[in-house]
């Protein structure tokens, strides 16, 4: 589905690019030996590296490295024997170095390619390359009227700047890129994915052009946007403001804006600053990377399976369809969740009771799977008992329930409770003719012709049954004595 925006003139479409930061999952910082762990005490967490003491020298982290290469492999991109560190200068109160380091012109990783399901097909959109850079402090502006203060914890924490080609067309394109590559660094176990506590942010370069045009006009780069909604939020709002300066004969300017959620609207932060102006230098404290091909070899056949081939594996190995592997497969815990409980089992069940029955219940107390009031051992039971007719699939939701209030075993739960299914035809039989013979005017109305009165009995039957007779019989017999 094209996403176009009506000007005064005709039809215009919109062209984003991202540039998404995402925290490397590593004990120690990118150039020094100081933790990452969020939530800690202000400055608790400064080597002297981090605060750029004179005569310090940065050490590279080499998980970093690895980490950064395991993410190019899963972006099926280039990956440079031979990068470099550089210095990206620029003051900022909470830069003690009065630089970034960085790298520009040879990043660690080149171009690959990340592929979206779109309800209209399929999307490969391009990545130009992947870089490792330091992060910067935070200045806390909000805790005292006159002062700022400085928190230098993030300082030196080891990101990932993982660029976008300019192919992104709508904001829910621009949504669905951030949700499938963060699934992918979570699967890839690079970066923990979690927007909140700022592990992952997004800037979002928008211009956008005339319906049909290929040319690149003028675009505005919205900075650090922290959660999936307002990336989509943000980039419709720009849009609409740069169509609407369109129609009015004016221009868009080269410039950084903010997005404000609050207001639902971005706004002027600074206008842009080119490459050139941060005099990018080669850092000398540091060598240049250079890795083996064994090294990049090695790393690769060490990669989980990632979840474009865990989804094709699902719809082949399982039958499912397309639908349910690719929300199965959103998340590794999910997935490994779900071939528990479809092991050696009827496995459409299985994912019908995960996506439905499960789900439902974790969204509905706010909880992820890995807090999961029940294992995927218990539901793998409740599916079989289900499958093997020992229960009905209304008796099954009784359990499930019981399950995620006390914890219970499926089957222990069925035979304190005796729910097994009534399969034995006399005593349904002996049901069935009780519940006739107690409603002589609804069976005479279904010999009339109301057929409809017929779900009214199926009901009533398991209702004298408890609900354990089996429905497929309770129907037969019916339809025998009725008829
Ligand atoms: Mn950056």
């Amino acid at each position: 589905m094209t996403y176009l925006i009506e000007g005064q003139a005709g039809e215009w479409e919109v062209v984003i690019g991202l540039e998404v930061h995402a925290q490397i999952v590593s004990r120690a910082k990118l150039f020094s030996g100081a933790a990452t762990a969020f939530g800690a005490a202000p400055n608790s967490q400064v080597s002297l590296v981090d605060a750029a003491l004179p005569g310090m020298l940065p050490v590279i982290n080499e998980v970093c490295i690895e980490q950064a290469v395991r993410t190019g492999l899963g972006l099926s991109a280039q990956i440079n024997l031979h990068s470099v560190f550089e210095r990206k200068n620029y003051f900022y109160p909470d830069l003690p170095q009065g630089y970034q380091i960085s790298q520009y012109l040879n990043p660690i990783v080149g171009e690959g390619v990340l592929t979206l399901e779109m309800p209209e097909g399929q999307r490969k959109i391009g990545i130009e390359r992947l870089h490792m850079e330091q992060d910067a402090g935070k200045s806390i502006h909000d805790q005292d009227p006159q002062r700022t203060f400085i928190d230098l914890n993030r300082c030196g924490v080891a990101l990932m700047e993982i660029v976008s080609k300019p192919d992104l067309r709508s904001p829910e394109e621009a949504g669905a890129f951030m949700r499938k590559l963060r699934s992918l660094l979570r699967y890839l176990g690079t970066c923990d994915g979690n927007m909140e506590e700022g592990s992952l942010r997004c800037d979002a370069n928008v211009s956008v052009r005339p319906k049909g045009s290929d040319e690149l006009r003028t675009r505005a780069e919205i900075k650090n946007i922290n959660s999936m909604r307002f990336v989509m939020q943000a980039i419709e709002y720009e849009a609409e403001r740069q169509v609407g300066l369109y129609d009015n004969g004016r221009d868009v300017d080269q410039e950084t804006r903010l997005y404000d959620p609050d207001r639902g609207e971005t706004r002027s932060m600074r206008s842009k600053e080119e490459a050139h102006d941060y005099r990018y230098f080669p850092d000398p404290d540091l060598l240049p990377v250079d890795l083996t091909q064994e090294y990049v070899d090695e790393i690769r056949a060490s990669l989980p399976e990632l979840p474009d081939a865990k989804r094709r594996r699902f719809v082949m190995d399982y039958n499912l369809a397309d639908a349910d592997a690719m929300i199965l497969t959103a998340e590794r815990e999910t997935a490994e969740f779900f071939e528990e409980v479809a092991d050696g089992r009827d496995a459409k069940l299985a994912s019908n009771w995960v996506i439905h029955e499960l789900f439902a219940i974790l969204k509905k107390d706010g909880k992820d799977i890995s807090a999961s009031p029940v294992t995927a051992a218990a539901v793998g039971k409740l599916v079989g008992l289900l499958s093997e007719g020992t229960i009905s699939n209304r008796i099954a939701k009784d359990v499930f329930e019981e399950m995620v209030a006390t914890g219970g075993d499926p089957e222990a739960i069925v035979a304190e409770k005796d729910l097994t299914q009534i399969t034995d035809n006399s005593e349904i039989e002996a049901a069935v003719d009780q519940v006739i013979r107690e409603n002589s005017d609804q069976a005479q109305q279904f010999k009339e012709g109301n057929h409809k009165v017929a779900g009214w009995f199926v009901g009533q039957v398991m209702k004298a049954t408890q609900g354990k007779a089996n429905p497929q019989i309770v129907n037969e017999l019916l339809r025998k004595k009725l008829g």
